[in-house]
């Protein structure tokens, strides 16, 4: 195929180039069976040893290096695909979570767990807002920062607390003190069901923090197409003793689902199979902790020069300081780099610019512009450095 040479979109978003690789060839004839991963039957021995394999693989990642053993791992919690993306997760969570009795939390730091909390309300479970972070115009600027116990104290009856790890829009993503919602949440006996559709894989996290994890695949860990749910075996349990709603669809039913090893309807499986050549490079490259440690960098070298031309700056010429953020420093995204420059007109010089450079998809999201880069686990750390060359060539030049 032609060479993209640098894809900083916020998804679909760049794969590694070796499992893309594999995956055309997988399309065309999976492993000289004279048939394509598309095309075979998902319930053929082939398959179903794909989808088992994919499973495990997601498990060993989350040992952490020998922090946990797999069995316990295996013992603990459950491992399933749907159809869909992030949005049918806003619909399956609070339908699935309909069986237990309370409310759910929503704490809002952008725009898809406000869009996630609306779609829970409009199917009428039994929801409410703790935190909102959304200011008069429409901007976010981080997560929650103070005491999460007390937070968790305004509603006595909660079942469950819900964020968005990682806001793709708003460029917000949990620092450090998402250990101290996992607490409050652990003393409360409440489940903590996060989304993490754009950061998923992409650091290393505890997964016993975790009732349920979502993810919608096609950013760091595959195409689109399904849905990875997470989820701890005693809450899948007391939602089967309990009994579904029966407004939950039947393609949606985790219990269903995972009972049928993700298979009670056709699970895609060129998504599947690339969820796992990505996740198979994952651990041959060394697991997560790596892949996280380079994703610091990454994020660690863009953020400080924007720092050093944003309008804060004292380090560059008046005439340079062109950057401004909106998003409190401590939550800002290592994988959605959000920023505006000090016009519109820059904005889109810039835009304009990049992508003539070979700098593609750095136009920030049609519902709050400005610029985003976003670096997935994909991204290059020699893409970054190339695009902060291009980034100061640009303000040498005004
Ligand atoms: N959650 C997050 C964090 C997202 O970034 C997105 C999509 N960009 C969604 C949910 C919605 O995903 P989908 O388009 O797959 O429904």
């Amino acid at each position: 195929r032609a060479e993209v040479q640098y894809y900083f979109g916020a998804g679909p978003a760049q794969l590694p180039k070796p499992v893309i690789l594999q995956l055309s060839k997988d399309i065309v004839n999976y492993e000289n069976q004279g048939i394509g991963i598309g095309e075979i039957s998902h319930r053929s021995k082939t398959a179903q040893s794909i989808i088992d394999n994919t499973r495990e693989n997601i498990l060993k990642l989350l040992t952490n290096n020998g922090k946990y053993e797999l069995d316990q791992l295996r013992r603990d919690y459950e491992v399933f695909f749907l159809q869909g993306g992030g949005t049918t997760g806003f619909s399956s969570i609070p339908l699935n979570l309909n069986s237990l009795k309370g409310k759910g939390g929503y704490l809002i730091s952008g725009s898809w767990s406000l869009k996630s909390f609306q779609e829970a309300k409009r199917l009428g479970s039994d929801v409410v807002t703790l935190y909102n972070d959304k200011t008069e115009n429409n901007a976010f600027k981080g997560c929650y920062k103070g005491d999460y116990s007390k937070l968790l104290e305004q509603e006595d009856d909660l079942k469950y607390v819900y964020i968005c790890e990682n806001e793709t829009v708003n460029g917000i993503e949990y620092d450090a003190t998402i250990k101290d919602l996992a607490k409050a949440c652990r003393d409360k006996n409440v489940e903590l069901i996060a989304d993490l559709s754009s950061d998923v894989f992409s650091r290393e996290i505890d997964i016993y923090d975790y009732g349920v994890i979502m993810a919608g695949a096609q950013k760091n860990i595959g195409i689109a197409g399904l849905t990875l749910y997470i989820a701890k075996k005693n809450l899948l349990d007391q939602i089967k003793a309990n009994g579904v709603d029966s407004n939950l669809p039947i393609a949606f039913d985790w219990n269903l689902q995972n009972d049928n090893n993700s298979c009670y309807n056709t699970i895609p499986m060129v998504p599947l199979h690339t969820l796992n050549l990505v996740f198979q490079r994952l651990l041959a490259n060394g697991g997560i902790k790596e892949q996280e440690t380079i994703n610091i960098e990454k994020a660690d070298k863009l953020y400080s020069v924007l720092d050093k031309y944003s309008t804060e700056s004292t380090e560059v010429e008046e005439k340079q300081r062109i950057v401004k953020f909106t998003v409190d420093k401590q939550f800002r995204s290592k994988m959605n780099v959000v920023f505006n420059l000090i016009t519109l007109e820059l904005e889109n010089q810039f835009a304009k610019e990049a992508e003539a450079n070979g700098f593609l998809a750095v136009k920030g999201h049609r519902s709050v512009g400005g610029i985003r880069v976003s670096l997935y686990n994909a991204v290059k750390l020699e893409a970054v450095e190339d695009l902060i060359k291009f980034f100061e060539n640009f303000v040498n030049k005004l």
